[in-house]
C-alpha cells in the first residue's frame, strides 16, 4: 500500500490515470505524485490526498497517460512543410528535398525548424522525440531550451552534407557530441548512417566500432521501399537488413525505421538480434512506400515504436493521430480486427518508444521511480461522449486538440493548451519568414 503523509512538489488528480504497465491498466480517481521531476506516488484519491503537496491539481475529466514519444523524425524539416507533396520517395528525394536541402538548410534553419518542430510535439502531447538532421549540435541545444526529452542522431552519409564535409568528418562531431552530452539528463545522442543505399560498409563498419565502444544507439532507415530491397537484391544479391547482420550492427541498440518489406529471414534476424522497428505510417502511405507488418511484428516478440518521420512526408508531428493511423493500417495489413488494439497503441506510442531508445528505465509508463513526463488529454468534450473505455476514446476518438496540460521530468512546458516556455507568435513569424524566402516571394 502507498504510504500517505509523503511531501510532494505537485500532486495531479485526473479522473483516469492510465500506467501503460502493467498493461490494460486504468484507474479512476487516483492521485499521482511528483517530487524533484520523478513519480514517487501512484495511489486512490483519498490516499493522494493525505499527502502533503506544494500544489495540488484537479484534472476532471482528463486522462493522465505517459508522455508520448515520437520515435523518428526530421525536426528541422518542418520548414519544408508541403514544399513537395505527392510523389514518390526516390523523386521526392533527389529531385526537391535534396536540392532544397542543399540551398537552404544552415545552422539558423536548423535552429527555427527545431524549434518549430518541438512547440508542434510538446502541444500535441510529445514528452520525447528522436531526431536525425542536419546541424545536430544545434538541435541538441534547441532540445536543451526547450525543457523537452530527445534522441539526438547523429546523420551520416557517404557524401557532404549540411554542417559535415564528408562521413568521417560527421562521426568525429558525432563523438564529440555524444562527449559534450553523455550525462545530460533530457538528451542522448545516437549514431544515424542515413539508409543502407547511401552509406557503405566501410562507413558502417567505422560507425558499428564507435556505437560499441560508446555504448550508443544505431538509428537508421531500413526497407523504407520494396524498390530499396530489389536494387539491393539485383545489385549485391544480399538484402539490406541481411547485409546490417552480416557487418554486426544489428543488436538491441539498434533502431530500425520503416521494415515495410520483411521476409521470413528479415523476421527472424530482427527477433534473434532484438532490434527495434520503428513504424512511421503515414508517411509510407504518403510516399506509397509499403505497409509495416505491425502485428506480425508483435506477435513475433519485436519490439515495434512508432514516429512521425519528417514533416515533409507526413505533413505534421501529430503522434496521436500517427498512433490511430497504426491503429487502424495495422488491421487491414493483418486482415484481423483484433490487430493492435487501442491499449497496445497507446503503449507503442510510450513505452515502446522509450525501450527502442534505450530510456525505458527512466520514462515510457507511469511508475514509482520514474521520470514525471506526463501528459493530460481533456476528455469532456461532446466528441467522447460517452465514455466506456477512455483509452479507446483516446486513441479512436480524440485529436491532439485535447492535449491541455505536459509535463517533463516535472516540469510544466504546457499549462492549459498554452507553451510555457517558447513564444507561440514568434514561431509562426519566424516559419513564415522562412516560407517567404524558401518560396521566392521575398526576393
Ligand atoms: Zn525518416
Amino acid at each position: 500500500m502507498p504510504k500517505p503523509a509523503i511531501a510532494l512538489d505537485l500532486l495531479l488528480l485526473p479522473t483516469w490515470l492510465v500506467p501503460v504497465e502493467p498493461a490494460g491498466v486504468v484507474l479512476k480517481d487516483h492521485g499521482l505524485g511528483v517530487r524533484d521531476g520523478c513519480i514517487v506516488f501512484i495511489g486512490p484519491r483519498a490516499e493522494a490526498l493525505k499527502c502533503e503537496a506544494a500544489e495540488v491539481r484537479e484534472l476532471p475529466g482528463m486522462l493522465l497517460s505517459p508522455g508520448l514519444i515520437n520515435a523518428h523524425g526530421h525536426a528541422a524539416m518542418t520548414l519544408f512543410r508541403g514544399l513537395a507533396d505527392d510523389l514518390p520517395l526516390m523523386t521526392w528525394l533527389e529531385q526537391h528535398v535534396w536540392p532544397a536541402e542543399g540551398k537552404w538548410v544552415d545552422e539558423d534553419f536548423v535552429r527555427d525548424g527545431t524549434d518549430l518542430a518541438i512547440a508542434e510535439q510538446i502541444k500535441g502531447g510529445i514528452t520525447c522525440f528522436s531526431d536525425m538532421y542536419f546541424y545536430p549540435k544545434v538541435a541538441s541545444e534547441r532540445v536543451h531550451n526547450s525543457g523537452i526529452r530527445a534522441q539526438i542522431a547523429i546523420p551520416i552519409l557517404d557524401f557532404p552534407i549540411p554542417g559535415a564535409a564528408s562521413a568521417d568528418d560527421a562521426i568525429r562531431q558525432g563523438i564529440e557530441l555524444f562527449g559534450d552530452l553523455k550525462h545530460h539528463p533530457r538528451i542522448k545522442v545516437a549514431f544515424g548512417p542515413h539508409a543502407p543505399y547511401t552509406v557503405g560498409d566501410e562507413n558502417l563498419e567505422k560507425i558499428r566500432v564507435i556505437a560499441e565502444e560508446l555504448d550508443a544507439a544505431i538509428h537508421m532507415h531500413v526497407h523504407e521501399t520494396a524498390f530499396e530491397v530489389q536494387q539491393a537484391v539485383d545489385n549485391t544479391a544480399e538484402r539490406p537488413l541481411a547485409r546490417l547482420g552480416r557487418l554486426g550492427l544489428l543488436g538491441p541498440r539498434f533502431q530500425a525505421v520503416h521494415m515495410t518489406q520483411i521476409s521470413d529471414e528479415d523476421l527472424a534476424l530482427l527477433v534473434e538480434s532484438n532490434c527495434s522497428v520503428i513504424h512511421c505510417p503515414e508517411s509510407n502511405l504518403k510516399l506509397a512506400s509499403g505497409f509495416c507488418p505491425v502485428e506480425r511484428l508483435w506477435q513475433a516478440g519485436v519490439n515495434v515504436a512508432v514516429g512521425t518521420d519528417g514533416a515533409a512526408s507526413n505533413n505534421d508531428l501529430d503522434l496521436l493521430g500517427e498512433t490511430r493511423t497504426a491503429a487502424l493500417l495495422a488491421k487491414a495489413v493483418a486482415g484481423s480486427a483484433t490487430a493492435l488494439d487501442a491499449h497496445r497503441a497507446l503503449r507503442m506510442a510510450t513505452l515502446n518508444g522509450a525501450r527502442t531508445l534505450g530510456i525505458e528505465a527512466t520514462v515510457g509508463s507511469l511508475e514509482v521511480g520514474k521520470a514525471a513526463d506526463l501528459v493530460a488529454f481533456d476528455l469532456s468534450g461532446l466528441a467522447q461522449q460517452p465514455i466506456y473505455d477512455p483509452v479507446s476514446q483516446l486513441i479512436y476518438a480524440t485529436g491532439r486538440d485535447c492535449v491541455k496540460h505536459l509535463w517533463v521530468a516535472g516540469k510544466p512546458l504546457l499549462e492549459d493548451g498554452q507553451l510555457t516556455r517558447l513564444e507561440e507568435p514568434q514561431l509562426i513569424a519566424t516559419a513564415q519568414a522562412w516560407g517567404r524566402r524558401i518560396s521566392g516571394h521575398d526576393e
